[in-house]
């Protein structure tokens, strides 16, 4: 689904990415894990075009990202086509972001209604069946500040999922929540997982990513410096920044 091909970036003088190739395939979960600043963000961000790449190439199920080839050049998109490119893409963040002043069910009827042009009764009954989804049914009039962390982060998921993507990207979804909050998430996720979601999910979860991952990915200055299938991976991690960084987390 997703093909990145020597993706580099830059903010001024900070070399951020450096030459990043990763494939994500249909149905995939990947996983990336690496230590604080070794670019896991920028990456994400860089799929779905919150931020733009200083070099390189990002396809999404075949298509290139941000930019069009004619006469031999490449021209950048129009911001219209952009935005419709960023709509096959799902993202979630640490913050869960929700309009605090929509209740969870306007939340994630938001998207539908206002990009999608789907009628409020179709947006309704969708937006019930993904807060049942995510397990809120009861709680879909509740406004963000009514709920509790674990709840609006699975509010978020569900209006992520409301726009029918292609691919969910998960940056650290659980890192702001008190631990005994965090299984309900991940729990989400899990079964998004292996209702054959495609996803990116950045995260400390070091037992979920050997538990739930098709794809282990460890970066490190930015770079992938690492990856394969998890179990093997983690059980014996070849390079050695990988077995320091391990030895820490695990
Ligand atoms: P963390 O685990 O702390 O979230 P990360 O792996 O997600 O870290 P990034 O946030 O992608 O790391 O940051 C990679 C590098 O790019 C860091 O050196 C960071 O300071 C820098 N960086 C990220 N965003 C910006 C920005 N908007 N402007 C300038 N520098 C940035
Ligand atoms: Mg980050």
């Amino acid at each position: 689904v997703v093909s990145l091909e020597g993706i580099h970036k830059f903010f001024g003088p900070v070399h951020a990415l450096r030459g990043v190739d990763l494939t994500i395939a249909r149905g995939e979960v990947c996983v990336v894990i690496g230590p604080s600043g070794s670019g896991k963000s920028t990456l994400m961000c860089c799929i779905n075009q919150l931020e733009t790449i200083s070099a390189g190439r990002v396809y999404l199920n075949g298509e290139l990202q941000g930019y069009e080839e004619r006469g031999g050049r490449f021209h950048v998109l129009a911001e219209r086509q952009i935005d419709a490119q960023r709509r096959k893409t799902g993202m979630v963040f640490q913050q869960f972001n929700l309009f605090p002043h929509k209740t969870a069910l306007q939340n994630v009827i938001e998207g539908p209604v206002q990009v999608k042009r789907m009628s409020r009764a179709a947006a309704k009954k969708l937006g019930l069946e993904l807060l049942d989804r995510v397990g809120l049914n009861d709680l879909a009039d509740r406004y963000p500040a009514q709920l509790s962390g674990g709840q609006q982060q699975r509010v978020a998921i569900a209006r992520a999922l409301a726009m029918e993507p292609e691919i969910m990207l998960f940056d650290e979804p659980t890192s702001a929540l008190d631990p005994e909050l965090v299984g309900e998430v991940l729990d989400v996720i899990k079964d998004l997982a292996q209702n054959g979601m495609t996803m990116m999910l950045v995260t400390h979860e070091i037992g979920f990513a050997r538990e739930v991952a098709d794809h282990l990915v460890f970066m490190d200055q930015g770079c992938v410096v690492e990856e394969g299938e998890p179990r093997e991976l983690l059980a014996n991690p070849r390079n050695g920044r990988t077995r320091a960084f391990l030895s820490k987390v695990l």
